[in-house]
């Protein structure tokens, strides 16, 4: 049998007590178990492993549990942190005991079912000390008790089943010789669902692992049963997404004794892209000690036909708790500098955010400040898009540049006019105009045009395109209301009451003036039906042109010298039929001619009016009317009150209380970077 040395003797013979602060970390010695001869020194045994004490690396490890333990993550700063990944019952648990040298739940089926997070601790006293902290409980607890906890806590964070959670468990263990360490182990993969496991169990652990292993600074330890072909691990294949190269990946190689044939070779030819090289083990069997186990390990590596062939440092639970420590604190002093400038961009810029909060109301007077503050706001928005068409404020929605979107909508109306009148085909031509003449017939001399006549047929016209000025306001106001409403809802989105309120308001108001226009309409067009007038000359000029040409159609006609005659001005139309109305022709000719003229008119009136309109409806909604009715909405008689201003919106409570959670954990994390930041200084270059 060979003995140890206990690991304090060793530390204090191999480390030099001064402080050497230009040394970096990886120059510093790490001592391992070194086997004496003496048997009799077997009492001296105290840990399984030794590691050395470094008091310039723990102040650094400390910080970043620390910061883990702060949540740190949440604020998306990610920590250097050693994943311990594998296939299920690769030997995870088995790997995190030996460099514990503590009971940790394992064996067949699925144990690890949360991330457990182990902060390993030297410290020098001879009791260990174990602590489990989750759900914001700490419970201390014992090495013959900590399986046990383990299984009872990881029941309370993932249920009895066998489901799994992503709330870690963390484990801290302070035991004299155990390597400064923090490492989180996580649930095995497994591709099939056992008995009792959620159907999508592969999933969830592949979601909660990749979650772990794809940050930059995380370092990944992959362990692999020497029983299995590494090429075939679901573990290889997922650091490999995640690291390509492999250079944060480093492999541990259980169970040895199982499978020595060939295990050299394995790791030699490094099939699978190790970047940071390969550890063989072999862990603790059944009930064996520590003690045993690290025994029989080093006999095994020294003393067995094909293990002892491989390369002394790349075997034993030793060599890969002073790897693991290596690599951490290189690590650590690589990426601490960043980490602590995220953590004071991240605070200065949810100081910043949370300063542009509104801030809370708390009295009658604040309240109407903040009231008239977001009317006056809201009004210098909707004069801004509605009347001066500025729309910087919304560069990338079109929707809001509405005085582009109301000519546009001004536009399509005004064709819509024209092309509904226009229908006529040439067909018919004057045969309307001739039964209106006969039947407006009365004692009187024959060449008088009869108004009554002309009238009629303007009667009948009106009547027929007035579905279109109608269903033009209420488009025209169905978008008003909607910009008006969401320019409210936008200036009053931090008080929820008020937003209730101005929104009521602004329906209320939006109606009343729909219904205006909607008046002012009918009577635009009952106006229209009334009477034929008009100032414009165009009138004239047009009825000029196509009476001109009325002796020579009505010559045309009664000669029968086409079927179709082209009227200057007006078209192409059928005469085939007129021939028997010889007598009315000149008149109805001239009726038809007459409203052709005027019917232009009576179109750009219909436009017109309504534009005029529509503008002074506009000025009269936002510099006149929208500030009564919210007033009214809120103060006036049955109003909610301003009072009820006061209570925020629940989504802005949120908020300034999520950036206030942040504020706070940035500010402890500075704090606590805040101490070890000259130590950075010494070892960052
Ligand atoms: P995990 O599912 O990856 O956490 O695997 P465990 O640590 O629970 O180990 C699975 C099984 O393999 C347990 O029965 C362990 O005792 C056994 N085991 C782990 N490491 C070794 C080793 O180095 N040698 C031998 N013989 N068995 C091991
Ligand atoms: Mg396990």
């Amino acid at each position: 049998m060979t003995p140890y040395k206990s690991s304090s003797k060793i530390r204090n013979k191999k480390i030099p007590q001064t402080s050497n602060q230009q040394e970096t970390i990886m120059d510093s010695p790490i001592t391992a178990l070194v086997p004496v001869e003496d048997s009799n020194e077997l009492s001296n045994f105290v840990a399984p492993i030794v590691s050395c004490y470094n008091d310039r690396i723990r102040p650094l490890i400390d910080a970043v549990d620390k910061l883990r333990h702060l949540n740190i993550m949440k604020e998306g700063i990610q920590l250097p942190t050693i994943v311990v990944v594998g296939d299920q019952s690769s030997g995870k648990s088995s790997v995190l005991e030996s460099l514990a040298g503590i009971s940790l739940p394992r064996g067949q089926g699925i144990c690890t079912r949360v991330p457990l997070i182990m902060r390993l601790h030297q410290h020098s006293a001879p009791q260990t000390e174990l602590r489990l902290e989750f759900n914001g409980k700490s419970i201390a607890t014992s090495e013959s008790d900590v399986s046990e906890a383990i299984n009872a806590a990881t029941e309370e964070l993932a249920g009895h089943g066998k489901g799994i959670s992503n709330t870690p468990l963390t484990l801290e263990v302070k035991k004299n010789g155990v390597p400064d360490l923090t490492m989180v182990d996580l649930p095995g993969i497994t591709r099939v669902p056992v008995h009792g496991q959620p159907e999508d169990i592969y999933d969830q652990i592949k979601d909660i692992l990749m979650e772990y292993i794809t940050p930059e600074r995380s370092i990944i330890l992959n362990v692999l049963s020497a029983t299995v072909d590494f090429t075939t691990c679901e573990s290889i294949r997922m650091s490999q997404v995640v690291d390509k190269t492999g250079e944060r990946t480093l492999a541990v190689v259980t169970k040895a004794d199982r499978a020595p044939e060939g295990l050299m070779e394995k790791v030699t030819a490094d099939d699978v892209n190790i970047g940071l090289g390969y550890v063989c083990v072999r862990n603790r069997i059944g009930e064996e000690s520590y003690e045993d186990a690290r025994r029989e390990e080093a006999r095994l590596f020294e003393s067995h036909q094909l293990l002892s062939k491989i390369d002394k440092s790349i075997v034993g639970i030793p060599v890969l708790a002073q790897k693991l420590v290596q690599i951490q604190a290189s690590s650590i002093a690589k990426n601490l500098p960043d980490i602590v400038r995220s953590i004071n961009e991240r605070l200065s810029e949810n100081l910043s955010e949370l300063s542009k909060l509104p801030k809370n109301l708390t009295s009658f007077a604040e309240a109407l400040t903040a009231l008239m503050r977001i009317i006056s706001s809201a009004k210098e928005t909707l004069k801004n898009i509605l009347i001066r068409g500025e729309f910087e404020e919304y560069k990338d929605d079109k929707n809001m540049h509405c005085t582009a979107r109301l000519v546009e909508m001004l536009n399509n109306y005004s064709k819509e006019l024209n092309q509904f009148s226009t229908k006529d085909s040439g067909e018919n031509f004057l045969i309307e105009e001739i039964k209106i003449l006969e039947e407006s017939k009365a004692i009187g001399l024959p060449n008088f045009l009869p108004r009554t006549a002309f009238l009629v047929i303007l009667q009948r016209k009106v009547k027929a395109v007035s579905s279109l000025p109608i269903g033009f306001v209420e488009t025209i106001w169905n978008y008003l209301e909607n910009i008006v409403t969401a320019v409210l809802m936008e200036h009053a989105s931090n008080y929820h009451q008020l937003q209730l309120a101005t929104k009521r308001a602004g329906h209320v108001l939006l109606a009343k003036m729909r219904k205006r226009s909607m008046e002012r309409m009918m009577e635009f067009v009952e106006m229209e039906k009334l009477t034929d007038y008009t100032c414009n000359p165009e009138y004239g000029t047009e009825w000029n042109k196509l009476i001109s040409q009325q002796e020579s159609f009505v010559k045309q006609v009664n000669e029968n010298l086409a079927q179709k005659i082209t009227i200057v001005g007006y078209g192409e139309v059928e005469v085939g039929g007129l021939r028997q109305y010889e007598y009315l022709l000149p008149q109805a000719y001239d009726l038809r001619m007459r409203m052709t003229a005027y019917w232009k008119i009576v179109l750009k009136r219909l436009v017109d009016c309504m534009a005029l309109h529509l503008e002074y409806s506009i000025d009269k909604l936002i510099n006149e009317e929208l500030e009564p009715e919210i007033v009214n909405e809120i103060l006036g008689p049955g109003g909610v009150g301003i009072e009820k201003m006061l209570e925020e919106s629940p989504s802005l409570v949120l908020k300034r209380d999520k950036l206030n959670r942040s504020v706070g954990r940035l500010r402890e994390a500075k704090e606590v970077v805040g101490n070890i930041l000259d130590r950075i200084a010494t070892f960052g270059g």
